[in-house]
C-alpha cells in the first residue's frame, strides 16, 4: 500500500508540476490568467493534448517542437520530475497527517519560484502572498514548539537579508528576502537561518563550480532562489537530525 501511494503521490507531482512551469512563467510576465493555451515560445504554435503530457511528450517528441523543431528547454520536464520526486518524498517522510500538506505546499512555491527566478531573475510577490495564507493556517494547525517560533523565523529571516542587502549593495535580492521570511514561517526560527547558511553554502561551492568551469563569469548576476530553496529543502527534512548531531558532536 506505501509504494502504491508513493507512485500516487509522484505521478500527482509531475502533474501539478506542469501546473507550475507554466505558473512561474506566465505570472512574472501577467499572463496568468489568459485564456490561450499553452504553446511553442518560438512558433506560437498551440500544443494539443498529446504534446501536453508531462515528461512524456518531451521524451517522444525528444525534446523538439513537432512543428518548428526547435529545441524546448530540459528545464520543464526535469521541474515535473523533481515535482513528482518532492511529493512522493513527502508523503515518504510524513505520511498522512497534516504536516504532510504544509510539505506538499512548500514544495508548490519551490517548484514555482525555480522557474521564474532561473527564466526571469525574479520572485514574483503574488507567488509569495498566494502561498502567505495557507503557511500561516497550516502552522496554527501544526504549530512548532514553541509556537512562536514561526514568527521569530519570519522577522529574523527578513532583517538578516535586509542587512546583506544594504552591506552587499545588491548580492541578494528583495525576492530573495521575501521568499526566506515566507519561509521562516515554515521552518521556524532555527530551520530558517540552517536554511539560509545551507544556501549560501551550496551557492558558493555551486557558483566556485560553474566559474571554475567557465560556465558563468565573475560578476555575472546570478539567481539565489534556487539555493534558497535547497537550503531550505534540506533544513525541512533533515534539520532536526542535523542540529542534533552538530550539539551532540561539539558540546
Ligand atoms: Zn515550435
Amino acid at each position: 500500500m506505501q509504494t502504491f501511494y508513493l507512485i500516487y503521490f509522484f505521478i500527482i507531482g509531475i502533474i501539478f508540476g506542469s501546473f507550475f512551469n507554466v505558473v512561474g512563467l506566465r505570472v512574472p510576465e501577467k499572463k496568468m490568467f489568459e485564456s490561450q493555451r499553452s504553446y511553442c515560445p518560438h512558433c506560437h504554435h498551440t500544443l494539443s493534448w498529446y504534446e501536453l503530457i508531462p515528461v512524456f511528450s518531451y521524451l517522444i517528441q525528444m525534446g523538439k517542437c513537432r512543428h518548428c523543431r526547435k529545441s524546448i528547454s530540459p528545464i520543464y520536464p526535469v521541474m515535473e520530475l523533481v515535482t513528482g520526486v518532492l511529493f512522493a518524498f513527502s508523503f515518504y517522510t510524513l505520511g498522512f497527517q497534516w504536516e504532510l500538506l504544509t510539505a506538499l505546499f512548500m514544495c508548490s512555491l519551490y517548484s514555482i519560484i525555480i522557474v521564474s527566478d532561473l527564466k526571469y531573475m525574479l520572485i514574483p510577490n503574488r507567488v509569495l502572498l498566494f502561498f502567505l495564507p495557507f503557511f500561516i493556517v497550516m502552522r496554527i494547525i501544526v504549530p512548532l514548539d514553541p509556537w512562536w517560533s514561526p514568527v521569530i523565523g519570519a522577522v529574523s529571516a527578513y532583517l538578516l537579508l535586509a542587512l546583506i542587502i544594504i552591506v552587499s549593495k545588491g548580492g541578494m535580492g528583495g525576492g530573495d528576502m521575501k521568499l526566506l521570511a515566507l519561509l521562516g514561517i515554515v521552518l521556524g526560527f532555527q530551520g530558517v537561518l540552517l536554511a539560509f547558511l545551507l544556501a549560501t553554502l551550496y551557492g558558493t561551492i555551486i557558483s566556485i563550480a560553474l566559474l571554475s568551469m567557465k560556465i558563468i563569469k565573475r560578476k555575472e548576476p546570478f539567481p539565489f532562489g534556487p539555493f534558497i530553496v535547497l537550503g531550505s529543502l534540506t533544513s525541512y527534512f533533515f534539520g532536526e537530525n542535523m542540529i542534533h548531531w552538530y550539539i551532540t558532536t561539539f558540546f
